[in-house]
């Protein structure tokens, strides 16, 4: 569908990603969730392919691409393998809000080293993630500067992220975000979680213990922090549209191969209605996913609300493909259920997305009120 209304610039980008992820992703697809890491080198090859640096402005170094190809690009990426997408889209969702709220020195000072540098947004703390006014985290006022002290985890690239927007208290109901990098003086990594799926993409904590910020790093204005997480769920939740779109399609073609040369008895799987039915509902949701992700992705392209886009296709695309990996599980049956195939890894990827970036529970209360407020 999309295909036939890129521009040039997207094909050619759209074309490039497919080859890479043919050629560096989708062989190791299943060595990334055993290894429970990237394979060696992979993490390179996406910097000096210029992946860090699509979405940054010509002036850092970037390639500049607009929201619907950034989209395409992470599912493309992720049907070789979808912590490969979720990696990228916890760097692109954090340079949009560098790029919508940083003062100039801000900008300045990270953005011309964002195409080799990861960078991470981290909201969650131990209390809790989905009520971010419950955050203990604080960044109090001395002088000129700026002094952050709290605990965040559950952040994706956690370790391996360099720079990190934080959410923090600095007032009793007020919440700035600040960017700290793990170069400053009282930054330290903590756990690294032992998540079930995404198992390529490192997830962990960070503390700060009396980190000293100049003010060029409050990212926005003092007290606009909420708003600022908020934006960057919105921008993730796109992509996350595209990584479960990724999901799916890998689930759709293990199914359809497998039947194309599976017999029951005489009969190919294939005409069998039980099996066309799973096969059916697969190609549905995957394609319904796309085309509401691709929707939110214009519609942030032309400056129109997108909230309620992204959060449907997250909410829709994380169970849609949790069922479609069951679905093709059971069309290749023993061997679905077996970890020869990357099944059983793919159901397992696709329930972290009901959870990160906000879960489906809150979503699902976040376009209620959308809609009640028409
Ligand atoms: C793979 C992965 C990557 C992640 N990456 C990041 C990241 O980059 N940055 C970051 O900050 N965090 C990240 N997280 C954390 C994630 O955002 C939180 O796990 C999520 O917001 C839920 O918070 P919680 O786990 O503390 O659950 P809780 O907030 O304790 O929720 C528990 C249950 O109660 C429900 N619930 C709670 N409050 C409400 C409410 N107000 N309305 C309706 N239901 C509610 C929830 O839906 C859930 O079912 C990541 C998590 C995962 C799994």
């Amino acid at each position: 569908m999309f295909d036939n209304t890129m521009t040039a610039k997207q094909k050619m980008l759209h074309e490039m990603v497919v080859d890479f992820t043919e050629n560096e992703v989708a062989p190791f697809d299943m060595e990334i969730d055993r290894k429970g890491d990237f394979t060696d080198g992979l993490f390179q090859k996406l910097i000096d392919t210029g992946f860090l640096a699509l979405t940054l402005p010509k002036e850092y170094g970037g390639a500049e691409f607009d929201p619907i190809a950034v989209a395409q690009t992470i599912n493309d990426l992720s049907y070789g393998n979808a912590s490969v997408g979720v990696t990228l889209e916890g760097h692109y969702k954090s340079i949009d809000q560098l790029l919508l709220y940083g003062n100039q020195a801000l900008l300045d000072e990270y953005l011309p080293t964002a195409s080799q540098r990861i960078f991470a947004f981290s909201n969650t703390e131990p209390s809790g993630g989905s009520n971010p006014t419950g955050i203990r985290s604080t960044a109090v006022k001395e002088g000129d500067h700026w002094v952050l002290n709290g605990d965040k985890v559950m952040i994706t690239n956690g370790g391996l992220a360099e720079v990190y927007t934080v959410l923090v208290k600095t007032g009793d109901n007020e919440f700035s975000c600040f960017v700290v990098d793990k170069d400053m003086p009282g930054f330290t990594f903590g756990k690294r979680e032992d998540f079930i799926g995404l198992r390529g993409t490192p997830v962990g904590e960070i503390v700060m213990d009396n980190i000293v910020v100049p003010e060029s790093h409050l990212l926005g204005k003092r007290g606009q922090g909420i708003e600022i997480a908020d934006q960057a769920h919105d921008d993730a939740r796109i992509l996350m549209g595209a990584v479960l779109t990724g999901i799916m399609e890998h689930a759709l073609k293990i199914a359809t191969d497998y039947a194309k040369q599976r017999k029951a008895l005489d009969t190919p799987l294939t005409e069998l209605q039980v099996i066309q039915e799973k096969i059916a509902n697969i190609a549905i949701s995957k394609e319904l996913t796309k085309l509401v992700y691709q929707q939110a992705a214009i519609n942030k392209q032309n400056h129109l609300p997108y909230m309620e886009e992204a959060a449907m296709a997250k909410t829709f695309g994380s169970r849609s493909a949790v069922a479609a990996g069951d679905d093709a599980l059971q069309v290749l049956a023993g061997y679905g259920y077996s970890r020869e195939y990357p099944i059983e890894h793919l159901i397992r990827d696709a329930r972290a997305l009901e959870i990160a970036e906000g879960t489906v529970e809150k979503m699902r209360s976040a376009i209620a009120k959308a809609e009640f407020a028409k």
